[in-house]
């Protein structure tokens, strides 16, 4: 025992060195700590100052009686973490969170209520007739599909318009060059040319043997490209439906549940989009995995080989 104390005894006495040290610089760590919370609870005895103009508001408030901006952050009810005060959606846990409000038409109503009193839809979600997937909004996220009366309207309503109806050609035109065939050698041009000159000739023969001497003979057109022709299309067809969408964005608004909706009514079927809003200029698969859409936002083209960063709600 005597023997394994003395062994150790440097290095206790190191230890007990370095102890010192410690407590001494904890000591120190501490007497700032209090000096902080003090500055801190002078602060919150005279209330909360706004982090945007400075003003200070009341302890309680959320937000700031000056400029309308949060002076703090909140708390999801469902996972506990901070989220924006205005939030009607934890992008932490993807839940709906505004109990008294309602998800599908953005009407206020009782907690309890398993109803919404303006639309008449379900507290506790719908599920998607063809996907399955439970949902608090009133597109599916997974799919589109329109859920409510409302969605289902407004979807109709919008389709009719001459921005979708563009949109819609315009995704066709898309999902035509995606399935074009690039060449895959120079010697398919080359056989494609031979080709097309044999047509040409047969074609004339045979009109002369009809009696016309010089027939106008249509050109066929080829739905083939070289790589770079392929790529380069694909890209003008991206921006060119780019500007179009940014033609079609949401414009910051009161309702979140009115953007959400607007927004996935106007989504065109067989083009890979992702929705950017103004909050975070995050990337969702939709404006329903956005925390507050009420600022706007719209949707991007993805392209084919870039699958950038989507803040995905699933
Ligand atoms: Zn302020
Ligand atoms: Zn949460
Ligand atoms: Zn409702
Ligand atoms: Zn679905
Ligand atoms: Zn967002």
């Amino acid at each position: 025992m005597i023997t394994d104390d003395t062994t150790f005894r440097p290095d206790s006495q190191s230890v007990s060195d370095s102890q010192v040290l410690q407590r001494g610089e904890r000591a120190m760590e501490r007497a700032e700590d209090s000096q902080i919370q003090m500055q801190a609870q002078m602060q919150m005895a005279q209330g909360i100052a706004c982090p945007y103009c400075g003003t200070v508001n009341d302890l309680e408030a959320l937000f700031c009686a000056s400029c309308g901006k949060p002076v703090r952050m909140a708390r999801c009810p469902n996972c506990g973490n901070e989220i924006d005060p205005e939030a009607d959606f934890c992008e932490i846990c993807h839940h709906y969170i505004k109990n008294d409000v309602c998800s599908f038409c953005g009407a206020r109503f009782d907690e309890s209520a398993a109803f919404c009193p303006e639309c008449g839809n379900p507290h506790g979600g719908i599920v998607c007739p063809t996907c399955n997937t439970l949902n608090d909004f009133a597109f599916c996220k997974q799919c589109g599909t329109p859920l409510t009366e409302e969605a289902k309207m407004l979807s109709m309503e919008l389709h009719k318009q001459p921005e979708y109806l563009e949109l819609v050609k315009m995704a066709n035109e898309m999902q035509e060059l995606d399935m074009a065939l690039p060449y895959s050698s120079e010697r398919d041009v080359v056989l494609e040319k031979a080709n097309n000159q044999l047509r040409e000739r047969v074609l004339t023969l045979l009109a002369n043997d009809r009696g016309v001497a010089h027939p106008i003979i249509p050109k066929k057109v080829s739905k083939r490209f070289t790589q770079e022709e392929l790529n380069q299309r694909r890209e003008e067809m991206e921006q060119k439906l780019n500007s179009l969408l940014e033609k079609m964005q949401q414009t910051p608004q009161p309702s979140p549940a009115k953007v959400r909706n607007y927004a996935m009514a106007q989504k065109p079927y067989g083009l890979r989009l992702a929705w950017e809003c103004n909050f975070k200029h995050a990337l969702h698969s939709s404006p329903c995995g956005c925390a507050k859409p009420q600022l706007g936002g719209k949707w991007i083209v993805l392209g084919k080989n870039n699958n950038q960063d989507i803040k995905d709600d699933k």
